[in-house]
């Protein structure tokens, strides 16, 4: 049975390429029907904190995964490394500097890598230098408990990215000196930047809570954490997880780097945006407009829905929505320049105000009603639609674009509307 483990070190929050690499191993074995492990990698007592764990947790699970069996602690296991350092110890397979704990390496050998994704990889043991097993602080370093560990836990596949490639010929080293059964190994290509270097801190958005905080629904972000560690067969781009699951291959896997495109990612957003029910999304929009200071105390969720509905086609982010809506929950909402030039001429004026007189006599302001009322008033004006309709729109809205105005004037209501199309002033 199929074995794979997340091993992550909470000193820090949840990183993209950690996520990735916690994905594809989710996937692989929710594919083959095996295990999904954790491993805290807890070992740097004084950079582990229980609050960056309790985030990585979470963070995981907001990107739907779970896992199998209960996480195992590094820092709980410091006696087990200890132990199987002085095993080695005393088969002369290491030494002592100091308080430490060395293993000899062994010059003159070439180690084979049978890497899943790169394919045969070969390092020299020339240019290995002797490894420390267990540090003078007690603590063990991060290849020899690794390995102690992938063994303890049965770990069939370790998938992790390509910054640890350099780590696998000492751990397989370890594997040989310990009598241990060797596990298959997959290196994934770094994410690359904008920029073309590897994507880290220097970067804008390199933690999962960054998108979160953004706006990406994890199903779209976890989409395209796929998109970039694996090509499905039929070249297909909206893969949630419970499809990739069924389809996933690891075979399949790119072994070429990727670059972060954040305007793909966004196209994604905005293809489970669209496809979201709005039950889902009407309190994280509510978050949204929460944080963006709008106060939404006297709005109902049948008007924000409303809203929502209006404009889901046309954010790629949640967090595009209060900017693009403000207008809805409040009366100061800013008034584009572009849109000023639309609203001040005499003649912008009075049809404006012809305009609203129309709209004044609606018994029924439903979009249908209101459409109507506005094609009859430019025939009997012998003007374009449009002539009202543009005047009209930054008159209710501040904004040259937008949902259709006579959907967004049903929506604010026939009071709101006549106000704001009579107002002296505007901004
Ligand atoms: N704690 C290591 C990391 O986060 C785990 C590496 C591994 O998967 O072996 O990079």
């Amino acid at each position: 049975m199929v074995r794979v483990r997340f091993a992550p070190s909470p000193t820090g929050s949840l990183h993209i390429g950690s996520a990735r690499t916690a994905i594809f191993n989710w996937l692989y074995a929710r594919h083959t029907g095996g295990k999904f492990l954790l491993r805290i990698e807890d070992t740097d007592l004084k950079r582990s904190e229980t609050r960056f764990l309790d985030e990585i947790l979470d963070d995981l699970r907001w990107l739907g995964l779970d896992w199998d069996e209960e996480p195992i602690f590094q820092s709980k296991r410091f006696d087990v490394y200890r132990e199987k350092a002085e095993g080695l110890l005393a088969a002369g397979k290491a030494y002592k500097e100091g308080e430490a704990i060395l293993f000899r390496v062994e010059p003159g050998r070439t180690i084979e890598v049978h890497d899943l994704v790169h394919g045969t990889i070969s390092f020299q043991t020339d240019t290995i230098r002797d490894q420390v097993l267990v540090k003078s602080d007690g603590s063990p370093a991060y290849n020899f408990s690794c390995v102690v560990d992938d063994s303890f836990l049965s770990v069939t596949h370790i998938l992790r990215g390509d910054d640890h490639v350099s780590n696998t010929p000492k751990q397989i080293l370890f594997y040989e000196a310990l009598g241990l059964i060797l596990p298959k190994f997959g290196h994934m290509p770094l994410i690359l930047g904008p920029d073309g270097a590897k994507l880290s801190k220097r970067h804008r958005g390199v933690s999962v809570r960054e998108y979160q905080a953004e706006g990406f629904l994890p199903e779209a972000l976890a989409n395209y954490l796929i998109l970039l560690g694996w090509t499905p067969k039929d070249g297909r781009e909206v893969m949630p997880l419970a499809d990739a699951v069924r389809e996933f291959e690891i075979t399949a896997m790119n072994d070429v780097q990727a670059k972060f495109d954040v305007q793909k990612l966004r196209w994604i957003n905005s293809e489970y945006i669209m496809a979201a029910p709005g039950e889902t999304l009407l309190p994280l929009i509510k978050t949204h407009l929460r944080d963006a200071k709008f106060d939404i105390s006297g709005k109902d969720d049948s008007y924000i829905s409303k809203v929502l509905e209006l404009y889901r086609v046309r954010i790629k982010t949640l967090g595009e929505f209060p900017g693009m809506t403000d207008f809805f929950f409040k009366d100061d909402y800013a008034l584009e320049e572009e849109g000023r030039k639309r609203i001040e001429k005499e003649e912008d004026r009075a049809s404006l105000e012809a305009f609203a007189a129309r709209l004044e006599a609606l018994e029924d302001f439903g979009h249908d009603a209101i459409e109507r009322a506005c094609r009859e008033l430019a025939e009997e004006k012998g003007v374009k639609p449009a002539v009202l309709i543009h005047p009209a729109r930054v008159a209710v809205s501040g904004k040259t674009k937008g949902a259709g105005l006579f959907e967004m004037m049903e929506v604010l209501g026939k009071d709101v509307v006549l106000k704001r199309m009579r107002r002296v002033t505007y901004g």
